[in-house]
């Protein structure tokens, strides 16, 4: 057993069912035994009840559950900053041709390391990965995170037109290719598969059908939504018969509660009730949104229909894989949205970044804040002395304070510590 004496901060309630400040929890100490919290109080506290127990210090800064990143392309890890393009063509000029370079499997692999490597860095330690449309290129992905002990969620990703011809697969081998990946990865250790057509503008109704098929076997579901005016148009032209974008999906089944949605910028009411009946997630990309100016994400309008929302940091479109930045960029464009934008509180973007992804992603009964019971995934944020982070943590008044001027000012090189199910990774810090 380790006692983990910290600033011990986590959001065990939800900040938009009520006072966002009865969200937040704050404890001086963790005890973690076999990678699980058994414990939490104060130091003095635990110590009394555990004498003899190993005491680690994480003295400066904040201790915070691991983030949960609900959107992010493994094979883009390599192409961020493609600025100035929109959607379709950033797609057609920046991603699609790194994309095919995943044919490859030594390539693949490299790029696994890379992005698995790049999540811890930046205190990641729970997302749903978009895949490769590469099946080697997922068991390149899943045997890289299996090593590394991380929560992740993945699929082969599946496209039928449209979209570069050597990204393409049929329905047929879709399915048995993805049979396949269920076989050996779902459900084994902290992997699980999730079913993902890159769009429905490339993926014919044969392919959806594959993905409802697919999505029987008690997996999840991932695709894109609304993200972009220009793409929304292309869709309702590809589907006449359907009623909105959603329904693209919706009348295959595909709208579920082991459903995640990213971006969804653009929505109608209708889709919005209809998301919240089928207890589907959204995934906003806040960085993305931004950079490929596809609009400024109606987080009000979620909330009252009573939809999860949780972060996804997109790259290669995101401008990173730090999830804070994304909380903050979150907040700047609720704040553009003027009254009709959602005012978030400190407490609302440690949610965002943290438990708000495990709910979507039906793991809060495992990870997203500190409970008792819980794996111990956590980062520790503290930054170097003398950083402008540092002065100003000196001189927060609260925790709540200092959240505040932790998503303002914390990039990864204030890493200083990440732990995966109790171990300690890998991480080397900026400064170090
Ligand atoms: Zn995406």
């Amino acid at each position: 057993m380790t006692i983990y004496s910290a600033i011990v901060v986590d959001t065990p309630g939800d900040p938009f069912a009520g006072d966002p400040g009865d969200a937040l929890a704050e404890d001086g100490a963790l005890l973690v035994r076999d990678g699980v919290i058994r414990g939490r109080g104060s130091l003095a506290a635990l110590r009394d009840a555990h004498p003899g127990e190993p005491v680690t210090r994480l003295d400066g800064g904040l201790l915070v559950p691991g983030f949960v990143d609900t959107h992010v392309h493994f094979p883009q890890i390599r192409v961020i900053g493609g600025l100035g393009l929109p959607l379709l063509d950033w797609l057609e000029q920046c991603a699609l041709p790194e994309e095919s370079k995943l044919a490859d499997q030594a390539y693949a692999r490299a790029v696994a390391a890379e992005f698995l490597d790049g999540l811890i860095a930046a205190g990641t330690t729970s997302a749903l990965v978009f895949g490769s449309h590469f099946a080697p290129a997922m068991d390149e992905l899943f045997g890289a995170a299996e090593r590394r002990g991380l929560n992740i969620t993945s699929g082969l990703v599946l496209s039928d037109r449209i979209l570069r011809r050597d990204l393409l697969n049929s329905p047929q081998t879709a399915l048995t290719d993805s049979a396949d990946l269920i076989l050996r990865w779902h459900d084994r250790g902290r992997l699980r598969y999730a079913v993902t057509p890159r769009f429905s503008l490339s993926a014919s109704d044969d392919m959806l059908d594959v993905c409802a098929e697919l999505l029987g076997k008690g997996v999840w579901f991932t695709s894109h939504i609304n993200e972009n005016l220009a793409e929304i148009a292309t869709v309702a032209g590809l589907f006449p018969g359907a009623h909105h974008y959603l329904d693209t999906y919706a009348r295959h089944g595909l709208v579920t509660t082991r459903s995640v949605f990213a971006h969804n910028v653009h929505p109608g009411d209708a889709e919005l009730a209809l998301l919240a009946e089928g207890g589907a997630s959204v995934a906003h990309c806040p960085t993305s949104n931004s950079a490929l100016g596809s609009g400024l994400f109606p987080l009000r309008r979620h909330v009252e229909h009573g939809i999860g929302v949780a972060l996804g940091s997109d790259v290669g479109a995101g401008a990173g894989l730090f999830l804070p930045k994304e909380a903050l960029q979150a907040y700047f464009i609720q704040q553009l949205l003027g009254g009709a934008g959602f005012p978030l509180t400190p407490a609302h973007l440690l949610y965002l970044a943290t438990r708000a992804g495990a709910r979507a992603l039906g793991l809060d009964h495992r990870v997203g804040d500190f409970t008792v019971g819980k794996d111990f995934d956590a980062v520790w944020l503290r930054p170097a002395a003398g950083s402008t982070l540092a002065v100003n943590l000196r001189h927060a008044r609260d925790t709540t304070d200092a959240l505040a001027r932790t998503f303002t000012l914390a990039t990864p090189a204030d890493v200083a510590g990440v732990w995966i199910r109790g171990e300690r990774a890998a991480v080397q810090s900026a400064r170090d």
